[in-house]
C-alpha cells in the first residue's frame, strides 16, 4: 500500500495485481493488511460497487484469494500474510546466543594503502570488498588479532572468512597468515586486485583446500596482469576456484572488457560497476531499474517475507578494518573494535541496535512510500555510497 495505491503479489504463481489511486479498494487491502482483522476483509456481495465486484473477480481468478460464507460453521482458513520470526532479534541475555548462527562472511582487510591504484579506487571497499584505501599512510592489521577474534568460529559450516586488502602479497605476516589458515576449519574467500599484487601469491593460496580467489580486474594494466597469471600451470589446474571481477566505471570500459572475455575459461566472471563520483549517467543507463524490470523479478515467498525484516545483500557480513574497528557495513559508523570487543558483542550489537544489517527499503526515503518497496532488491552498497535510495525511474 501507498496512500491509496495497492498492490497484491501472489507469491506463489507471481501473479501482481496493481491498482492505483483507488481508495475503495486500498480500504479492502488494508483490512487484508489488518490483524486485528483476522487478515480478512468483509464485503457484502449483494450491495457491493462493481470496483469491488471486480476485484474480487482478479483475486479468484489469479487464485490470490477467494470469498467465503461469513456463516459460523464456515470460517475461513486464515493463511497470516507476515511472518513472526522468534527470538529475533535475540534478547540481550539470550541463554544460546552463538555469533556463527548469524554470521555469513567475516572480512579482514590486512592493510590498506594510499598507493596510485587504491586512490583511484578509493571507495571500492564500501561497494565490494576490495582495494582498501587509507589516505595517511600503509597500515596492516597484527596476525594475533585476526587469529584471537575468529579461532572460535573454526568449524561453522555456513561462514566464509575473507581477507583483503590494498595487497595481500605486501602483507609482512603473509606466511603465517597462509599457515595459520590451513588450520582453520572455515572457507577462506581472497580478495585480490589486479595489478596490484606479486604473481607468486596467487599460486600459493591456489593450494589452500578450502580457499576461493575473487581477483578484481581494475583499469589500465589489470588486463595484462591477468593475462600473464592465466598462463601459469596452477592457475590454469585451479581455474574453477576463480572468481574474475571486472571493475567497470564506463561504457568504454565495458566495451574492453567485452573484447577480453572472448576466450573465455573455467573462471566465474563478473562485471561490477564501479562508482567514483562522476558516472552517475553510466549508473543511470546501466544499473537503474524500470518498474517493469522490478515486476519483472518476481520475488519468492521467502524473498518478500525476509526483505519486510532484513537487507539480504548485506545481512550477516562484519569487516574489521587494520586498525581493528569493525563495521557491519564500510558505509555505516563503526560497531566498536577488537581491542575492546569479541566478535559475539560486535554480533550482538549490530541484532539489537546496528543500523546495517536490518536495513529495508521501508526504512529510507523515497522507499517507504513506494508501492515496490519489497519487490526492489534490497538497498545495495551503491545507495550507502551515493546516499541515494532509488536507483530506478519509478520515483
Ligand atoms: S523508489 Fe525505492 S522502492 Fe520504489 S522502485 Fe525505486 S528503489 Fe524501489
Amino acid at each position: 500500500m501507498a496512500g491509496n495505491d495497492s498492490l497484491i503479489y501472489n507469491s506463489l504463481n507471481h501473479t501482481i495485481l496493481e491498482y492505483r489511486d483507488s481508495a475503495m479498494i486500498a480500504g479492502v487491502v488494508r483490512n487484508l493488511e489488518d490483524s486485528g482483522t483476522g487478515f480478512l476483509a468483509p464485503v457484502d456481495l449483494l450491495s457491493s460497487d462493481k470496483i469491488i465486484r471486480a476485484l474480487i473477480s482478479d483475486i479468484k481468478c489469479s487464485f490470490s484469494g477467494d470469498i467465503v460464507s461469513c456463516r459460523e460453521e464456515n470460517k475461513p482458513l486464515i493463511t497470516r500474510p507476515k511472518p513472526i520470526i522468534k527470538n529475533y532479534p535475540p534478547p540481550k541475555d539470550f541463554p544460546s546466543f552463538s555469533a556463527d548462527d548469524y554470521l555469513r562472511n567475516l572480512c579482514f582487510f590486512v592493510n590498506q594503502d594510499k598507493h596510485q591504484l587504491c586512490s583511484e579506487y578509493r571507495y571500492a571497499a564500501q561497494q565490494f570488498s576490495c582495494l582498501s584505501y587509507n589516505p595517511l599512510e600503509y597500515s596492516e592489521l597484527p596476525l594475533e588479532k585476526i587469529f584471537n577474534s575468529c579461532s572460535f568460529l573454526s568449524g561453522s559450516s555456513g561462514l566464509v572468512l575473507d581477507f583483503s586488502g590494498s595487497d595481500l602479497s605486501r602483507y609482512s605476516q603473509a606466511d603465517s597468515l597462509i599457515s595459520g589458515i590451513r588450520k582453520l576449519m572455515l572457507k577462506v574467500n581472497f580478495h585480490l586486485p589486479l595489478p596490484c599484487h606479486d604473481p607468486s601469491i596467487l599460486s600459493r593460496l591456489l593450494k589452500l583446500g578450502n580457499s576461493r580467489i575473487s581477483l578484481y580486474i581494475t583499469f589500465p594494466g589489470g588486463f595484462s596482469a591477468l593475462q600473464e597469471i592465466r598462463q601459469q600451470p596452477g592457475y590454469i589446474k585451479k581455474q574453477k576456484k576463480i572468481d574474475l571481477n571486472f571493475i567497470i566505471r564506463s561504457l568504454k570500459e565495458y566495451k574492453e572488457v567485452s573484447e577480453q572475455l572472448k576466450e573465455p575459461g573455467d573462471e566465474k566472471v563478473f562485471l561490477l560497476p564501479y562508482y567514483d563520483g562522476n558516472n552517475r549517467d553510466f549508473f543511470r543507463d546501466n544499473v537503474y531499474l524500470s518498474g517493469e524490470d522490478i515486476l519483472n523479478l518476481k520475488p519468492n515467498q521467502q524473498q518478500i517475507f525476509s526483505r519486510s525484516l532484513i537487507n539480504e545483500h548485506l545481512y550477516g557480513r562484519m569487516f574489521i578494518k587494520t586498525n581493528g574497528d569493525a563495521f557491519a557495513n564500510l558505509n555505516h559508523e563503526a560497531l566498536g573494535n577488537l581491542d575492546e570487543n569479541s566478535i559475539s558483542e560486535l554480533v550482538k550489537k549490530e541484532l539489537n541496535s546496528g543500523k546495517s544489517w536490518n536495513l529495508t527499503r521501508m526504512q529510507v526515503k523515497p522507499c517507504m512510500d513506494c508501492l515496490y518497496r519489497i519487490f526492489c532488491p534490497p538497498i545495495s552498497n551503491y545507495e550507502l555510497v551515493t546516499g541515494e535510495y532509488n536507483f530506478c525511474d519509478v520515483l
